[in-house]
């Protein structure tokens, strides 16, 4: 609410959002002054559909654009519970998400109906389309959101070790998640000169993303622009249409940009300087390659269960290259037995409708156990080492972390990508490489695993003629 009554007062003459039109063929501006406006007129909208939202969901399938952005922050300004969807799931697990959050309404921009007429069957009486607030006048009666510990949001775990889980965030959470967001840019600042405060992010992710959703409220809250890219397929397009200096990307995102500046094709980027490179881990030698060319690396790390918040690496230095960094001060953290436990303002409130979930990552202290495995060095900078599900723990009691076995394998160039799990009773691994260079890799895993403790030991190898399977930040699906 009180970043409602800036957008009308301090920020309202700058710009907040830009987006191509598809429409005019070209960028619209919107300044806070409209931004704010059209939030209320959703506040207006809602209400009549909906009366008092108070604690009540709204789901929003759509892909990203403006109207996504004022239906998901206009909903918790609201008082509602605003719960973004992933569009790229199928209708069984959209129904069984939708299913489980029982939606007072749905807002969608017709794109999945679609795909998937089903969803007009099951949620006809509910579905809306997400510009329908432009046709409303703007609410005066906005107010402060009673209790700001409440839950505002629900968002579903990426499902990269399971099933999706669906975690209940406050805006308390948000506003102490949100000096994870904006911390590393005093660093940028520090460390190159550059007027951050004048800097305008481009925001590619999908916004049913936990990093999309916190650092789009944290740049609204601070009064910057943000540049909507509302697809990947239109990101060089949008770039460059909105000079845009900062940008929050994955892996594969990654490597697109990269392969782009390695041949010389930075122009293409327009003022692109700050990458925050999050979700996964990223090939040092990229990280690298691209400072070399003048580029600003901050690492996140961070996830769905802290609203985002975990530790950042602003460090340029080589030395810290594999290195999530340092955690932020707004959680308190200790590793036990190698995992990360954190605890502070950002943990959420819990898992929607399933306390014995909430039971088993949240203990009697408050710690909330990551599952990510780390390591800390002398200079207080953490390395993630792997995931704990994803542990193969061997019969005779010795652990194995397939994410090192993987890095290993990864070394051979010829080596695309590559998933380490168990394969019967054996180590295994499925290699995606080209046909061509199946026996280079297989002499490369010979060698490697002499020099490998035996029961360690690669002793399946396999090979995928397509690339791996990943979710929508890139994640492999083990
Ligand atoms: P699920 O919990 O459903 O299995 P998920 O954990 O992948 O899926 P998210 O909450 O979106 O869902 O992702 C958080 C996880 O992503 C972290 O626990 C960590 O394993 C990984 N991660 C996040 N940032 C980084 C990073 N910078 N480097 C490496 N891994 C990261
Ligand atoms: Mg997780």
């Amino acid at each position: 609410y009180q970043s409602l009554c800036n957008m009308e007062t301090i920020y309202a003459d700058r710009v907040a959002i830009r987006y191509y039109d598809e429409a005019k063929q070209g960028v619209t501006e919107v300044y806070y002054r409209q931004y704010a406006q059209d939030l209320r007129r959703f506040v207006s909208f809602l209400r009549s559909k909906a009366g008092d939202v108070k604690g009540q969901r709204v789901a929003i399938l759509a892909r990203n654009s403006y109207h996504y952005v004022i239906c998901m922050y206009g909903t918790m300004l609201a008082g509602g519970v605003a719960v973004p969807l992933n569009m790229g799931k199928n209708w069984d697990e959209i129904q069984y998400e939708l299913d489980l959050v029982e939606p007072v309404c749905v807002l969608q921009d017709g794109e999945y109906l679609q795909w998937e007429p089903a969803l007009a069957d099951a949620y006809s009486a509910k579905l809306e389309p997400m510009d329908a607030f432009t046709a409303f006048a703007p609410a005066q009666d906005v107010k402060e959101v009673e209790d700001l510990a409440a839950m505002a949001f629900i968002m579903f775990t990426s499902g990269t070790t399971g099933r999706s889980k669906g975690v209940m965030l406050s805006q308390k959470n948000l506003f102490a998640a949100m000096p994870a967001f904006l911390n590393p840019f005093d660093d940028v600042r520090k460390a190159t000169g550059w007027d951050t405060d004048k800097f305008c992010s481009l925001s590619a992710l999908p916004m049913f993303h936990i990093s999309a959703m916190t650092s789009l409220v944290s740049w609204s809250i601070t009064g910057h622009c943000i540049n909507l890219c509302n697809d990947l397929k239109y990101f060089y397009r949008d770039i460059g249409a909105m000079h845009s200096e900062v940008m929050a990307v994955v892996p594969v995102l990654l490597k697109s940009l990269y392969k782009d500046v390695m041949k010389g094709r930075r122009d293409r980027l327009n003022g692109l300087c700050v990458l925050t490179c999050g979700a996964a881990m990223f090939d040092p030698q990229m990280l690298k390659d691209l400072m070399d060319k003048g580029f600003f690396i901050a690492q996140m790390y961070g996830m769905t269960e802290t609203c985002g918040d975990g530790a950042w690496n602003s460090s340029q230095e080589e030395k810290h290259l594999t290195s999530v960094g340092h955690v932020d001060n707004s959680c308190e953290y200790k590793l036990d037995d190698g995992e990360l436990c954190m605890r502070g303002t950002p943990i959420m409130l819990g898992y929607y409708k399933d306390p014995e979930a909430t039971a088993e990552v949240i203990d009697k202290d408050g710690w909330f156990h990551t599952g990510d495995i780390a390591r800390l060095e002398e200079d207080s900078y953490m390395y993630l080492t792997g995931r704990k599900k994803n542990l193969i723990i061997l019969d005779s009691g010795e652990n194995i972390t397939p994410e090192e076995l993987e890095g290993l394998v990864e070394k051979c160039p010829a080596v695309q990508e590559c998933v380490v799990k168990e394969m019967g009773k054996k180590i295994g691994t499925v290699v995606y490489c080209p046909q061509d260079k199946q026996q280079t890799v297989q002499e490369h895993i010979t060698e490697m695993n002499r020099t490998l403790p035996l029961y360690k030991r690669i002793g399946v190898v396999e090979f995928s003629a397509e690339p791996l399977p990943r979710n929508a930040t890139g994640k492999l699906l083990r």
